[in-house]
């Protein structure tokens, strides 16, 4: 390659590295803490977490069984509240909006898999997928819009490999499939931020290995940012960037 040619690359590459210091992360919390009551004690979980997620950005955050991981990623997504301390989103304060505008902002913003998967029993796939979509827009938006949903959801479940089994529910479905229908559902409103919490905590192997390939794919094709939680360090790190929850505090791992 010649000099040229190298130093057009290398401006373009500051460039753009420049603009992406520029924007404030995807995802981050200042000085969380939580604690739970156990009698007449106070339990702290979180104990000041500092963590900055960038946009584009696959973050595992691995920790011991009860070290506070699936606390943590519920206040990061709104489901829960820490006692004090902050939550950004794109540099916007979200921890402290009303209800409402958390949980508009959370049905469409970000997407969530969990351990379980957390499908509704009496829907079927393609339902299950479709349920948020039918929470975030009312009954009426929905109905008018449902049969550009329907197409959304059927080609999000055929992504995922599912197109035999859009119509059946989750008790007729293997467990990587229930999590694959899961993944479908979190990204239906097209979030900008995946949080999945020991998303292979329940799958064998080599199903764990395919649903970590997909989220992979995500991250890299579709620049999806992901916090995936895990106890598990060989999954941890197929991710950008492992970081530890230890004592209620977030540290870089290495
Ligand atoms: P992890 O996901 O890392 O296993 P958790 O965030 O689930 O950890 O839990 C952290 C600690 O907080 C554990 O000791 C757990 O027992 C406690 N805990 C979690 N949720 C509650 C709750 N709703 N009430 C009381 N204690 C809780
Ligand atoms: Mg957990």
């Amino acid at each position: 390659m010649s000099n040229v040619q190298t130093s057009v690359r290398e401006r373009f590459a500051t460039r753009a590295a420049d603009e992406v210091a520029d924007l404030p992360p995807q995802l981050s919390a200042i000085g969380l803490r939580k604690s739970y009551r156990k009698g007449p004690s106070e339990v702290p979980v979180l104990r000041g977490v500092d963590i900055a997620i960038e946009r584009g950005e696959f973050v595992s955050i691995i920790g011991q069984s009860g070290s506070g991981k699936s606390t943590l990623l519920h206040v990061l997504g709104t489901l829960d509240q820490g006692d004090s301390g902050q939550v950004h989103f794109a540099g916007k304060r979200i921890d402290n909006l009303p209800t409402r505008q958390r949980d508009r902002l959370r049905n469409r913003s970000i997407g969530m898999i969990f351990q379980f998967y957390h499908l509704l029993p009496e829907l079927t796939a393609l339902e299950n997928v479709l349920s948020p979509l039918m929470i975030a827009e009312g009954w009426l938006s929905y109905w008018r819009q449902r049969h550009a949903f329907r197409d959304r959801a059927t080609k999000l479940l055929k992504t995922m490999g599912l197109e035999h089994r859009i119509h059946h529910r989750p008790r007729e479905m293997s467990g990587g499939e229930m999590q694959r229908t899961a993944i479908a559902r979190a990204l239906i409103a097209q979030p900008e931020v995946l949080l999945a919490d020991e998303p292979t905590g329940n799958l064998d192997q080599p199903t764990g290995r395919e649903i970590l390939g997909i989220l992979r794919t995500l991250n890299r094709q579709e620049k999806l940012t992901i916090v995936m939680v895990t106890h598990d360090l060989a999954i941890a790190e197929q991710a950008d960037r492992v970081v530890r929850l230890v004592e209620g505090r977030v540290e870089q791992a290495d």
